[in-house]
């Protein structure tokens, strides 16, 4: 028989915007000893907006604009919406003739527009399709008030055309969640798609110690088991929480003992694979569901 408690634990967990899909993943909730967050969409928002664009290589700011907007008009990736969006804003003209449109996961996009390739995405794209590109390119802005900067670099017709710079900001809850959750006990770990060195200051930001960038969906998942392995060995009944937005994070959500997804800008498929939804989006009712499962499981037992 189901002890009551869990009723209780779950109806609570209820009201305060958290669905839980089964009493166990309560009762796992207290035993979380690492908990690793995906950043864009977990611990940001999510809503990326064009801040800048350098050209190169003679390319102009309207050429890269047009070009990129053009290509990630196929794809709902918050950074693909945003440049959109800034390409809708100054230009009613339609988008140029598009045909193979290609969308590389934690990668980027590419079509072919007029007769040309284009890409955009980050430079493993370009470098795996051969577009050279600036050993260094342009170094990121500074890392200021919980404001992430992400560089989209474009390629047409097989050059390095520049760059866009997108930013995004820090949920207000990110940080407080963090401490929050230290101060149970529990290991924070962050880990990304995204560059190396925009993950690690977003990290830092947020009082995150340990954080894994520039990863693949895949490479999520053997990441978590990295992770599981270094809990297990010091404690058994340890338990990995894994907390994403579903966006190319849809494999290490359904892998983690305990997979929590943010409702609101989630995926359907993330919600499905998910075993805790935070409704709200908000990091911080994380740390409810942890007191709420400490609670429940003093009363059951
Ligand atoms: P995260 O792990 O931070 O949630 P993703 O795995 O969704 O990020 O994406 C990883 C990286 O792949 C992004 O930072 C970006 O460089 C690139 N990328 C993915 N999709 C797109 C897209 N549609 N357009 C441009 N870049 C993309
Ligand atoms: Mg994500």
């Amino acid at each position: 028989s189901i002890p009551l408690g869990y009723f209780g634990g779950i109806g609570a967990a209820s009201k305060n915007g958290i669905l839980v899909k089964g009493s166990n993943y309560l009762e796992g909730l207290n035993n979380a000893g690492t908990v690793i967050f995906d950043k864009t969409g977990t611990l940001t928002k999510g809503v990326f907006e064009v801040v800048k664009i350098e050209p190169e290589n003679g390319f102009s700011k309207d050429d890269i604009l047009k070009a990129a907007a053009t290509v990630e008009s196929f794809s709902t990736h918050p950074i693909a919406l945003s440049i959109v969006r800034a390409y809708q804003k100054e230009n009613a003209a339609p988008f140029g003739n598009v045909s193979g449109h290609t969308e590389f996961s934690g990668l980027g996009v590419s079509a072919e527009l007029d007769g040309k390739t284009i890409l955009v995405g980050n430079g493993k794209l370009l470098r795996q399709e051969n577009v050279s590109i600036p050993e260094n390119p342009k170094t990121l802005g500074a890392f200021d008030a919980g404001d992430v900067q992400t560089h989209v670099l474009v390629a047409i017709g097989g050059v390095f055309a520049g760059q866009i710079i997108i930013s995004d900001a820090v949920k207000d809850d990110s940080k407080q969640t963090v401490a929050d959750l230290k101060k149970l006990g529990v290991n924070v770990v962050m880990l990304t798609g995204d560059k190396k060195n925009v993950g690690d200051s977003c990290a830092a930001y947020i009082g995150i110690d340990r954080v894994e960038s520039e990863l693949l969906p895949n490479q999520k998942v053997d990441f978590l088991e990295k992770i599981e392995a270094e809990s297990r060995a010091k404690n058994k009944s340890d338990k990995i929480v894994f907390v994403g937005d579903g966006i190319n994070d849809a494999p290490v959500l359904a892998r983690a003992d305990i997979g929590v997804a943010m409702g609101g800008i989630g995926s359907d498929a993330a919600l499905e694979a998910a075993d805790v939804i935070l409704m709200h989006g908000q990091p911080s009712q994380l740390v409810t569901a942890l007191k709420i499962s400490k609670k429940t499981t003093r009363i059951v037992w």
